[in-house]
């Protein structure tokens, strides 16, 4: 069954960048794996997979220790200060930056380990009340303040769409982060490169394709439906 969602995803993946007139190697897949136990990710890595998505720091610390260490680790879900230590040298990027003090604390760790680590930051660009993340004007602001920042490298930004009926819906929402990104490499802020745009899940990666996403995070449409104890 995994390895036929995969496919179907994998081949949802090249219709649209096909439709996009963009190369399938600018999109990077990242398998949201929340929730799934061990044996499901060694399944999915061994079909091939090496790019997961956890959105909890317990997860990432527990799965790191039992699955092959050329798994690459992206940290998706709202991160507590408090916890960076525990995931600062396990995880390739964190995707949920939302402040300067989180860009910060992360920073302090980072030096700790001297490492540099890569982040996205988050933007709630339907500005919807339930959510984390920046609204867009305060994204230049919160970049200016980050950005001399020696351990830590901003490498894009993120947003989690609203939950719809039709991924159409969406469309303006993914049109808005990519303006932003476009916005903020002209402004050519010192250290800061605006290469990665993390957006599209299950319901909306094609459509996020189609507007310029380079990582798509699919947890449902690869692992099925996630059950929550
Ligand atoms: C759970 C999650 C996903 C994957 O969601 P699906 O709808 O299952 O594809 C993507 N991004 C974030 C931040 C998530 O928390």
């Amino acid at each position: 069954m995994l390895k036929q969602q995969l496919a179907e995803v994998e081949s949802n993946i090249q219709a649209a960048c096909d439709r996009a007139g963009r190369d399938r190697s600018e999109v990077t897949l990242i398998a949201v794996s929340k929730t799934k136990p061990v044996p499901v990710l060694q399944e999915a890595y061994d079909l091939g997979i090496r790019i997961f998505g956890e959105n909890k720091v317990q997860e990432i610390v527990d799965k790191f220790d039992a699955l092959p260490e050329d798994i690459h680790w992206h940290m998706i879900g709202h991160l507590q200060r408090n916890k960076i230590k525990y995931i600062v040298d396990k995880v390739d990027m964190i995707h949920s930056v939302d402040s300067i003090r989180l860009a910060e604390a992360i920073e302090k760790e980072a030096a700790k380990s001297n490492r540099i680590v890569n982040i996205l930051l988050e933007v709630n660009v339907a500005e919807e009340e339930s959510k984390f993340g920046l609204h867009i004007d305060e994204v230049v602001p919160t970049l200016e303040k980050i950005a001399s920042l020696a351990h830590i490298k901003v490498c894009g930004l993120m947003t989690i769409a609203p939950f719809v009926d039709n991924p159409e819906e969406n469309r303006p929402i993914f049109a808005k982060l990519r303006k932003l990104s476009v916005d903020i490499m002209d402004k050519n802020i010192d250290n800061i490169i605006m290469s990665v745009l993390s957006m599209g899940m299950t319901n909306d990666y094609e459509v996020a394709i189609e507007e310029g996403a380079t990582m798509v995070r699919v947890g449902t449409g690869i692992f099925g439906t996630r059950i929550y104890k």
